[in-house]
This record gives C-alpha cells, sequence and structure tokens, in this order.
C-alpha cells in the first residue's frame, strides 16, 4: 500500500489514461499489419475484448523499419482467447500466452498483466522473480521497459495508444526506460543488454537519465540465468548491427565479463580484427536477409581463445590433435558458466572448429572427403575468415575454393604429392603415435564414411 503511495509520487510515473493518437497523427496503416495479426485482433474485438498490436512492431513502424513479429494484448484471458480460434495453444507455465496459428503465422496473444509488487516479488538485488499477475492495460504499459516498447496500436481505428510518452520518444528517435531507471535495471538487469542492442538496431540515442546508471550496475548481470543471457546476447550479435552494438557495449561498460573470452579476444590485435571481420561479415548476410548461423558466429567469437590454449599445449609439447580437442573443450566450458552455448550449437562449433587442421591436408583422397562433409561449408566459410586475417596464407583457401568447384579432372591435377610415408596402414594395430594423430584428423582412405 505504501509502496503503491510512493510509487504515485515518483516522477515520470505511467499515465492511467492513455494519449490517443488518431491516424491522422502517425504515419503507421492497418495493411502494415500482416492478415494474421488483423484477424486476431478483429475476433478479440468481435467478442468484445480489447486487442492491439503491441511492443516491438508499432516501435518498428513508428520509426520505419521492418518488423519480426507482431505480437497482441488483450484484456482476455488465456481461457477466453483460446476458444475464439481454431488453432490457438495456451502455453507458458508461469506466465501463460495463447500462440493462435493463421495460415504459416503464429500470433502471440498475451493477457494485460502487472508488475508484481511487494517484498517477495523481488530478489535481494532487486530483481523481479515473477511477473505473472493480470493487470489493467495501463499496468501492462508501466511493467515494459522502453516507452517507445509500449505503445499499442489498433488496427480497427488505426489509433495509437501510449501510456508513457512513447510516440514522441520515437520521433525524437531517444531511448527512454519507464520509470526509475536504478529500480528498472535491478529488476531485470537484461534491460541494460536491450538498452544497448535496440539503440544500436534503430539508431537511437539513449536518454542520458537511462544511460548513466549502467556502468555502475553491469556486474548485476552475473544474477542473470546464463541460459536467458544467452538469448539476448544471440539477438544482440545476430541483429544485423552487431558492431555498433559491442561498440556500445565497450562504452557503456557492459563488455566485460559478458562473453567472458571476449574480453581476452578484443584484447588481442589479431583476435580483434578476426571478431570485427567476422561480425562484420555476419552483419552484412542479415542485412540482405540470408540466414545465419549462431554456432559459426560463437565459432568464430571463441576460436582465438581456442587457438591461444592450442598453441599453449602444442608448445608444451602435447600432441597436436588430442591437444586442439582439449582446448575445445576448455573454452566450451569456460564460456558455459557465464552464457550458456546451447548443446546443439555446441556440436556445430566444435565441428567447424575440428575440421580446420584438415584443411591443410591436400593430397590422397582427403580433401574429396572433406568437401563432401556434411559441415564443410561452415567450416570452409571459417577457413576464408581465418585467411582474411592473415592466420593462414590466402593461397590455402584459394585452392579451397577452386577444388570445391572444380571437375573430378582438374581436382586430381590439383592434389598435391603425398607428403609423408603412408605408416599406419603397414603398421595395422600396432600404429605409431604420428598416424594415429593423422587418422584422428581423417581416417584411412578406405574407411566408411560413416566412421568420420
Ligand atoms: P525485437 O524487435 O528485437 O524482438 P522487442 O522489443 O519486440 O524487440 P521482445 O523480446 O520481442 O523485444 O519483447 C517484446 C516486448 O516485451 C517489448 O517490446 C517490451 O514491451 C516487452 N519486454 C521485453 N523484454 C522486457 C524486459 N526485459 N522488461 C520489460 N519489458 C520487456
Ligand atoms: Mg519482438
Amino acid at each position: 500500500m505504501i509502496r503503491r503511495l510512493l510509487a504515485r509520487l515518483i516522477p515520470g510515473r505511467p499515465a492511467r489514461t492513455p494519449r490517443v493518437y488518431p491516424a491522422a497523427l502517425h504515419p503507421v496503416r492497418r495493411d502494415a499489419i500482416p492478415r494474421g495479426a488483423r484477424m486476431v485482433t478483429e475476433k478479440l474485438q468481435e467478442a468484445g475484448f480489447k486487442a492491439f498490436v503491441v511492443g516491438g512492431a508499432v516501435r518498428d513502424l513508428l520509426l520505419g523499419l521492418t518488423p519480426k513479429d507482431f505480437d497482441i494484448a488483450t484484456d482476455a484471458t488465456p481461457e477466453q482467447v483460446k476458444p475464439l480460434f481454431r488453432r490457438a495453444y495456451i502455453i507458458g507455465r508461469r506466465f501463460r500466452l495463447v500462440h493462435v496459428h493463421i495460415g504459416a503465422e503464429v500470433l502471440e496473444v498475451s493477457t494485460f498483466r502487472a508488475a508484481q509488487t511487494g517484498e517477495d516479488a523481488t530478489d535481494e538485488h532487486g530483481r523481479l522473480l515473477s511477473d505473472n499477475v493480470y493487470g489493467t492495460q495501463a499496468e501492462d504499459a508501466a511493467r515494459r521497459d522502453f516507452t517507445i516498447n509500449a505503445l499499442y496500436f489498433d488496427p480497427a481505428s488505426e489509433e495509437i495508444w501510449d501510456y508513457v510518452g512513447g510516440v514522441s520518444d520515437c520521433r525524437a528517435r531517444r531511448l527512454k526506460l519507464i520509470g526509475p531507471p536504478t529500480t528498472r535495471y535491478r529488476e531485470d538487469p537484461v534491460r541494460m543488454l536491450r538498452a544497448v542492442r535496440l539503440a544500436a538496431k534503430a539508431s537511437l540515442t539513449i536518454d542520458p537519465r537511462t544511460a548513466a546508471p549502467i556502468p555502475k550496475l553491469a556486474s548485476l548481470m552475473h544474477n542473470v540465468p546464463p541460459a536467458r543471457l544467452f538469448d539476448e546476447m544471440q539477438k544482440l550479435l545476430l541483429s544485423g548491427h552487431a558492431t555498433e552494438a559491442l561498440q556500445g557495449l565497450r562504452a557503456h561498460g557492459l563488455s566485460r565479463g559478458l562473453l567472458p573470452l571476449l574480453d581476452v579476444i578484443l584484447e588481442q590485435p589479431n583476435g580483434t580484427r578476426f571478431v570485427e571481420v567476422a561480425l562484420a561479415g555476419t552483419d552484412a548476410r542479415v542485412r540482405a536477409g540470408k540466414p545465419v548461423s549462431p554456432a559459426f558466429l560463437f565459432a568464430t567469437l571463441l576460436w582465438r581463445e581456442v587457438v591461444q590454449q592450442w598453441d599453449a599445449a602444442k608448445a608444451r609439447g602435447e600432441r597436436p590433435i588430442p591437444a586442439l580437442h582439449a582446448a575445445m573443450e576448455q573454452v566450451l566450458s569456460a564460456q558455459a558458466e557465464r552464457i550458456s552455448v546451447p548443446r546443439r550449437f555446441e556440436a556445430n562449433i566444435k565441428e567447424i572448429w575440428g575440421l580446420q587442421p584438415r584443411f591443410e591436408q591436400r593430397a590422397g583422397a582427403r580433401p574429396q572427403r572433406l568437401v563432401e562433409h556434411e559441415r564443410f561449408r561452415a567450416a570452409y566459410d571459417f577457413l576464408l575468415l581465418r585467411a582474411t586475417c592473415g592466420e593462414v596464407p590466402e593461397e590455402l583457401a584459394t585452392w579451397w575454393t577452386r577444388f570445391q568447384d572444380a571437375a573430378p579432372a582438374e581436382r586430381e591435377a590439383m592434389l598435391r604429392p603425398q607428403e609423408a610415408p603412408k605408416t599406419r596402414r603397414s603398421r595395422g594395430r600396432g600404429r605409431g603415435r604420428k598416424a594415429q594423430e593423422a587418422a584422428a584428423i581423417d581416417p584411412p582412405d578406405d574407411a566408411h564414411p560413416r566412421d568420420i
């Protein structure tokens, strides 16, 4: 009760009634909303409920960007939403949402909710532990992160409902947290990352009051579960504006300890270039609408660290291939403590790394087998990146570029003479150490492809 009274006295509190912008006062039109989202809002409104397109989509349309997805907010509960649609599924245990399938579109419909207040709603750092109570539309606006993310567009009337001044912040291209910044970051430290990501993505200026507490509160990021951090980092790195976003992270004191190995990488002369080239390539692909692989990206971000540990192990006299695999394991497990790279990516990352030594082998049947490998494409792209950064000779990359497109006869002519005598075959079971190493890179020529 007292909290509520106090909260009301804080300046910048969201209004209870919205400022409604009619179509004449803003540029968003209903035909910018895909059919599925329009059908969902119409159906809900016909049934007597409020229904709006909300969040990132309205923001992006106002800023002249193309939205990724169109989320819908309503005062109907999930149980009231579900029967209105043929293919609707209630998902989520903690906070229940409805996924409505219309053709190929999946629309996320969420019920207005309020941020929970009270002693047991936060941990000792002020982090919100739950936000699963239904609320009014004004409360729903207030619990969102930035003013520009709290706008509601009604496709029927083409009105925008604004409780927090988001329309004027969009016009000024200003990113501003709703409510007192320190409290809002304490509630959810990921908002600091989101601020930097959104500012980079949409070329926004972070409002000084919103930016000021970030360096001081950066360490709160340690309380965020690694899986959540991974999701946000992935969004940031695959936003098409990763280069600016990383600059932003550094400028706001957020890069340290976030992607811990990135700190190390960024301090190495060659490493910086490797990451920059990789990110620039990823940004270009995203902006051109081409698919990008998170595994590839994380493989590039962590490679310098692998190389460093690998080189150190080799200098200690360890055998190259087992040393590479040990370095890979070490780097991935260090990473898992902060940003847990999901298992499904780990396997791909390891393949991309593990295939690199095989590019050095240009004799016999090995190059042919490598080209046929399931991960050849990604591993080859990775090799190109290493060549661009001077880690391997350009000549090696050019050779593989030619080899993969060459006709069989030309491929044959490109092969190098066998460099070493094939000791391993004649030795049979009692292979020497060198031969075993070679076999770890690549199985004997007569091995079945499945054995690879
Ligand atoms: P993007 O275009 O990258 O998806 P987005 O703003 O749509 O950006 P989402 O993660 O899809 O980001 O979130 C949808 C909406 O949910 C946001 O626009 C915002 O209103 C709200 N939201 C998301 N994350 C938070 C958060 N950490 N705290 C408060 N509100 C949030
Ligand atoms: Mg979104």
